[in-house]
């Protein structure tokens, strides 16, 4: 009877790590294929691009396919990026364990948790109050304690916690909004596309310095919309 119970909690224990493993080798390819090859070069951004399990923010159905080179949907008609897309934006901001950053779209926490991995603190937004929650519980059940997720509408930042020494905004807005230029810190970045939801629209980067601001134009990109909340009793102090 007890090797039996052995040899079944043998079998369970290889079956759960042949499964870490598998999902560990797609990703570790992922990196080689999709993000070295295309010029990533920070240490922690590729590290962490190796260590967060993409497949657990979005629904299992689509097994492998979490680690293709494409955006997926996730729910309430949202997208979760391309690795490639996530691994820029955070190489772009350059993190490092002693900045503390905001994001904007939290939408299934990936991007948040990659972040995390880079930085000192996340602080994250997202407007779809469903999306807010699940993506609350993933980031805690993986033990992201460094990263505090908000339900509510991101353009007016959080000020509270600011100046961020890191701004990520993740969905597309026709213009960077003001109360994101005045939180972001003094040598701080912020990265957003700019452009007409539909349309292909451009990554640009917003640097401060001596208070003075600089716009950069990176690369054209394609994301979901920065939307408004309507203005009721609820989020008008938002
Ligand atoms: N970073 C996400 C991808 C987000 S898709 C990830 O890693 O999965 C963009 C997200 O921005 C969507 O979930 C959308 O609901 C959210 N969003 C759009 N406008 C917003 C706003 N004004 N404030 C906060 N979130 C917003």
């Amino acid at each position: 009877m007890n090797a039996i119970i052995f040899i079944l909690y043998f079998v369970i224990i290889e079956t759960s790590l042949i499964q870490v493993d598998k999902y560990a080798a797609i990703r570790n390819k992922m990196v080689e294929t999709q993000i070295e090859a295309r010029g990533i070069n920070n240490a922690s951004v590729l590290k962490a691009m190796r260590k967060v399990p993409r497949h657990l923010f979005i629904s299992a159905e689509y097994g492998d396919d979490a680690y293709g080179d494409y955006p997926l949907p996730i729910s309430y008609g949202q997208t979760i990026s391309q690795p490639y897309i996530v691994a820029y934006m955070t190489e772009i901001v350059k993190p490092s364990k002693d900045k503390k950053a905001l994001e904007i779209g939290t939408g299934s926490g990936y991007q948040a948790a990659v972040l995390a991995e880079t930085v000192d603190s996340v602080f994250t937004i997202e407007i779809v109050n469903e999306l807010a929650v699940a993506a609350s519980a993933t980031l805690k059940k993986l033990g992201y304690n460094n990263v505090t997720v908000r339900s509510g509408d991101g353009y007016n930042g959080w000020v509270e916690h600011a100046p961020f020494d890191i701004i990520l905004v993740t969905a597309a807005a026709e213009r960077i909004p003001q109360p994101l230029i005045d939180q972001l810190a003094d040598g701080g970045r912020l990265v957003i596309p700019v452009g007409q939801s539909g349309n292909t629209q451009e990554l640009q980067l917003v640097t401060k310095r001596k208070g003075k601001i600089e716009i950069s134009r990176l690369l054209y990109v394609r994301f979901v919309p920065f939307r408004r909340a309507e203005k009721t009793d609820n989020n008008k102090a938002g």
